[in-house]
């Protein structure tokens, strides 16, 4: 009998898995808490590395369709000094594809292609009953239940409590998300300095970074260290207090970098969680994790590639052993834990040096990563 598979969570890491499943022949019930496909913003752009989010997608067979897709001159990367000074102008070869760029609604209509999602089926609780299986509760309260239940819900994961009572803490660090649309012809000037892909400015104890997405849509971050939900702050509603409080937050700041606070529109307001280093669970039969609900880290381009390998191989390692699935499931979540582990360490590390009293931290750190 086919096992019956549930993965919890329709974001790269769940479509990824359900996406290969697929491909291997496998039904997979994916459950989404989202009502439907656009009902809220998709967010940013994503740099897919070629040995980890693009590995998923070959193993999907939709690499192509990426490449068709993507955005290699995303890759460029200025840094700026708070003067405005042009401190590096990294821009991508002809024909590198190391780490294209390519915005998240993008991926997620390419990673959904055949897939039936059960939009509006937020999980509450995952319940293991041993030999019976897995109970899966909905906030309507359906119940259902599988052999697997794969939780790939994110950040505050509901599935993870089915295997570890471990839950993000604060970095210290916040980030303020804003966006500009149609900068080539609104906003020249700033269309050029954010050029073809990324421009970041570090100075003490705060950043700002600008990435270009698709159609003339610029994302802004800014981040900066802060206690986490402080009574001075303004409400995040009240778009022109937001801006007014980040403008004396980055006060000094070249005209053109503060112009990027300037003309954004919306504000959201994204203090950044994470799990511990090296979080593990004692295996469950029946219950895993991918992703965010596995190894929540700091945004520095490793976790949604991270999420979709994870996806790709926990569905490879599934498809192929069909007898012997939760063998292979507890083999996988040692490869993952040791992979992630060390990205973990890797960004948490990156996070301290790029978010410093130091900036020059943040200029080192850089030329240690790119190729020259
Ligand atoms: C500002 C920012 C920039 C980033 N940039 C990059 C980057 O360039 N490269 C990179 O690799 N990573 C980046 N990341 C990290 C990346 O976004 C995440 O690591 C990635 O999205 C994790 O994927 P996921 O599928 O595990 O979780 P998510 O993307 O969070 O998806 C979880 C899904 O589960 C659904 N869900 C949640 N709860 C429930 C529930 N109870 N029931 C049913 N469904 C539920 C959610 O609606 C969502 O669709 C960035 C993060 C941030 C914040």
């Amino acid at each position: 009998m086919t096992s019956r598979i549930a993965v919890i969570g329709g974001g790269p890491a769940g479509l990824t898995f359900a996406r290969v499943l697929h491909r291997h022949g496998h039904p997979v019930t994916v459950l989404e808490r989202d009502p439907a496909r656009d009902a809220r913003p998709a967010g940013g752009t994503l740099d897919l590395h070629q040995e980890l989010g693009q590995l998923a997608l070959e193993k999907a067979g939709l690499l192509a369709e990426f490449q068709a897709l993507s955005r290699p001159e995303g890759q460029a990367m200025r840094i700026l000094d708070t003067d405005g000074t042009v401190l590096r102008d990294w821009r991508p070869r002809p024909g590198d594809l190391a780490n294209p760029e390519i915005d998240r609604g993008q991926l997620r209509d390419l990673l959904l292609g055949p897939l039936d999602v059960r939009w509006g089926s937020a999980v509450t609780e995952v319940v293991p009953q041993g030999r019976d299986g897995v109970l899966v509760r909905l906030a309507d309260g359906r119940e259902e239940t599988f052999d697997l239940v794969v939780g790939a819900d994110g950040a505050w994961s509901r599935v993870r409590r089915a295997v570890s009572p471990v839950t993000p803490h604060y970095t210290g660090v916040t980030l303020v998300e804003t966006s500009l649309d149609a900068i080539d012809a609104r906003h020249p000037d700033l269309a050029r300095l954010v050029g073809d892909g990324s421009v970041a400015v570090y100075g003490v104890e705060r950043a700002l970074v600008a990435q270009r997405n698709s159609g003339g849509h610029v994302k802004v971050y800014a981040q900066f260290r802060a206690p986490l939900d402080p009574e001075t702050d303004p409400d995040p509603a009240d778009a022109e207090a937001v801006r007014s409080a980040l403008l004396a937050r980055f006060d000094g700041w070249a005209a053109p970098v503060l112009d990027l606070l300037r003309h954004g529109t919306a504000f959201v307001r994204r203090p950044l969680h994470v799990l511990p280093v090296s979080h593990t669970w004692a295996h469950v039969p029946g219950v895993t994790l991918l992703g965010d609900a596995a190894h929540l880290m700091p945004p520095l381009g490793a976790g949604a590639n991270l999420a979709m390998l994870e996806g790709a191989e926990l569905a490879e390692s599934v498809a192929a052993a069909p007898h012997a699935r939760d063998e292979a499931v507890r083999a996988f979540e040692e490869t993952m834990w040791a992979r992630a582990g060390r990205w973990a360490e890797i960004t948490t590390a990156g996070l301290e040096r790029l978010v410093s009293r130091d900036p020059a931290q943040a200029l080192a750190l850089f030329d240690e990563v790119q190729p020259s």
